[in-house]
């Protein structure tokens, strides 16, 4: 049992319900682009008038998630406001969130390809445009990390800050992905499916051409800055605070 938001400002506890909507219906996201399985996955989104997130409660399936099914949490990941314990995975949202103050959402799935090249702990090599343009280079390996502790979180942000690429294959486990919010977030985890998919499936029939790396840094900022595609733009100018 919670105190809930009844303790902060309306502008806080309007956003939240503006927010549980935003979250919910991303995660319907999330099967319709076949990223997840059974409760697999979860999306969050950071509020901007207050040091809260809202994410999805643990083991809930993707039918059942409402508005009113989100939980918001506190940048330490403790529950704040709602029913049911926060997903197994809020340490390590609250943790990207503590840590990169620019970024305002963050996803996780174990979508298949994605996933594939992380039991291989090998990056995506930079071999699309499109991967120029979303990822800027090549997607990266994390560490392998174990849940329970801050280690998955510190991974992600240690290995992204080494980066232009908004998704980290956190070895052994699957992609995380941040954004400027939620919606950005799961367009970088749909990206990622997408590019581990066709990568894969070129290496099978042959080998893989690089693009030259001022062609993907050209390729990058055409992308984020020239063709206005804002609700990309780099989100890793972050200081650490913790
Ligand atoms: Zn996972």
């Amino acid at each position: 049992m919670t105190a809930g938001l009844a303790g902060y400002a309306v502008a806080v506890r309007e956003e939240a319900a503006r927010v549980r909507e935003v979250v919910a219906g991303l995660h319907a996201e999330l099967p319709r682009w076949g990223l997840v399985v059974w409760t697999a996955g979860n999306v969050s989104q950071r509020l901007t008038t207050a040091d809260l997130f809202v994410i999805k409660p643990s083991g809930v399936t993707y039918d059942a998630l409402s508005p009113e099914a989100m939980v918001v949490c506190d940048l330490d990941g403790n529950l704040v406001d709602g029913d049911g314990a926060p997903s197994s995975d809020t340490a390590a949202h609250a943790y990207v969130y503590r840590h990169m103050p620019h970024v305002g959402g963050v996803v996780h799935t174990h979508s298949t390809y994605a996933t594939a090249w992380s039991a291989r702990g090998e990056e995506i090599p930079c071999v699309l445009t499109m991967m120029a343009d979303e990822f800027g280079g090549p997607v990266p390996v994390g560490p392998f990390a174990l849940i329970g502790d801050d280690s998955i979180g510190r991974g992600i942000v240690e290995t992204l800050r080494g980066s232009r690429s908004r998704a980290v294959l956190m070895q052994n486990h699957g992609p995380f992905t941040i954004g400027r919010d939620g919606t950005d977030a799961v367009k970088a985890a749909v990206m990622v499916e997408e590019v581990a998919r066709t990568v894969h499936v070129a290496r099978e029939l042959g080998e893989l051409i690089p693009i030259p790396q001022a062609d993907v840094d050209s390729l990058y900022a055409r992308y984020q800055h020239v063709y206005g595609q804002g609700d990309s733009a780099p989100v890793l100018v972050e200081e650490d605070q913790a």
